[in-house]
C-alpha cells in the first residue's frame, strides 16, 4: 500500500468515518447517526400491520398473508426491519454490488433490535448461502457479513452449515410458485449436528416472496431443527395486501 493510499484510508477512517457522512447520499452530517435528515425521513420501517407468519407488510394484521396461505409452511416466524424501498434498497445495493461491507454492521444493529422486540430466541444463526462460484465472483456473501455482525451483537453463534449446491434462475422475475420449483434441491445442510434439536434463525438481506427462506427452512427442519425463524433487513410488501 502506497503512503498516499495509507494516509487517505487513515483520514477516511478517522475523519470521514461512517458516522459523519450519510451512508446513503454521502452528504456530510454533524449530529452523528448513519443518515442525513432527508434520507432518514424517507426510510420506511416495517412497523405497520404485518403477516404474523412471514413478517411482510399487509393492509390489516393477519396470521397468514395470501401467499403464506398457499404453501406448506416449514418456517415458524419471519420478521424484517424495513420495507424494501429507497433508500434502504439503495443501501442493500451498495453492500451487495458496491462492496461497502461496513453497511452489514449497520443492518445488523436493526436486525438485533427486531430480534429482541419479537422475542426471537435462537440457539444459532445461519445465513442464506451463495454457490461457491457466485461467492468467488462477488468476493463475499452479504448475508454472512450481516450474520457475523448480528452474532457479535446478540451472542448467537453463526453456524456455517448450509451450502447452495445448485445455481438458480434469477429469482426477481419469477412468481412465488415458480420460485419454489426453482429452489427445490438448491440448498443442502452440510452439518446436521449443528442444527439438530435447535432453534435456528436464518439471516438474509431481503424477503421477496419468502420462497428462499421456506426452501432453507425445510432443509433445516429435515436436519432436526425444532424451530426456524427468519430475520431480514427488508421485505417486499404482500402483493395484494392480504
Ligand atoms: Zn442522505
Ligand atoms: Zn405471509
Amino acid at each position: 500500500m502506497g503512503l498516499k493510499k495509507a494516509l487517505s484510508d487513515f483520514f477516511d477512517k478517522y475523519f470521514f468515518n461512517v458516522k459523519w457522512r450519510c451512508v446513503v447520499c454521502e452528504k456530510e452530517i454533524f449530529d452523528g447517526g448513519y443518515f442525513c435528515k432527508e434520507c432518514e425521513d424517507k426510510i420506511t420501517f416495517n412497523a405497520g400491520a404485518i403477516c404474523n407468519h412471514c413478517g411482510r407488510s399487509v393492509l390489516a394484521p393477519t396470521e397468514y398473508c395470501s401467499s403464506c396461505k398457499e404453501f406448506a409452511l416449514s418456517l415458524d416466524m419471519g420478521r424484517s426491519a424495513f420495507i424494501y424501498d429507497k433508500p434502504i434498497s439503495t443501501l442493500i445495493m451498495k453492500l451487495k454490488y458496491g462492496g461497502k461491507k461496513f453497511i452489514a454492521g449497520i443492518f445488523a444493529e436493526y436486525l438485533y433490535y427486531i430480534y429482541v422486540k419479537f422475542g426471537m430466541c435462537a440457539d444459532c444463526a445461519v445465513f442464506v448461502p451463495m454457490t461457491k462460484r457466485a461467492e468467488r465472483k462477488r468476493g463475499f456473501n452479504q448475508s454472512k457479513l450481516i450474520a457475523d455482525k448480528f452474532s457479535a451483537l446478540s451472542g448467537v453463534p453463526v453456524c456455517d452449515c448450509i451450502a447452495k449446491v445448485k445455481e438458480t434462475e434469477r429469482q426477481a422475475t419469477l412468481g412465488r410458485n415458480k420460485r419454489m420449483i426453482n429452489l427445490a434441491g438448491a440448498y443442502k445442510v452440510t452439518d446436521r449436528s449443528a442444527v439438530n434439536g435447535k432453534s435456528v434463525v436464518i439471516i438474509d438481506d431481503v424477503t421477496t416472496t419468502g420462497a428462499t427462506a421456506e426452501a432453507v427452512s425445510e432443509k433445516l427442519k429435515k436436519a432436526g431443527a425444532v424451530k426456524v425463524m427468519l430475520l431480514t433487513v427488508a421485505s417486499v410488501p404482500s402483493e395484494d395486501g392480504y
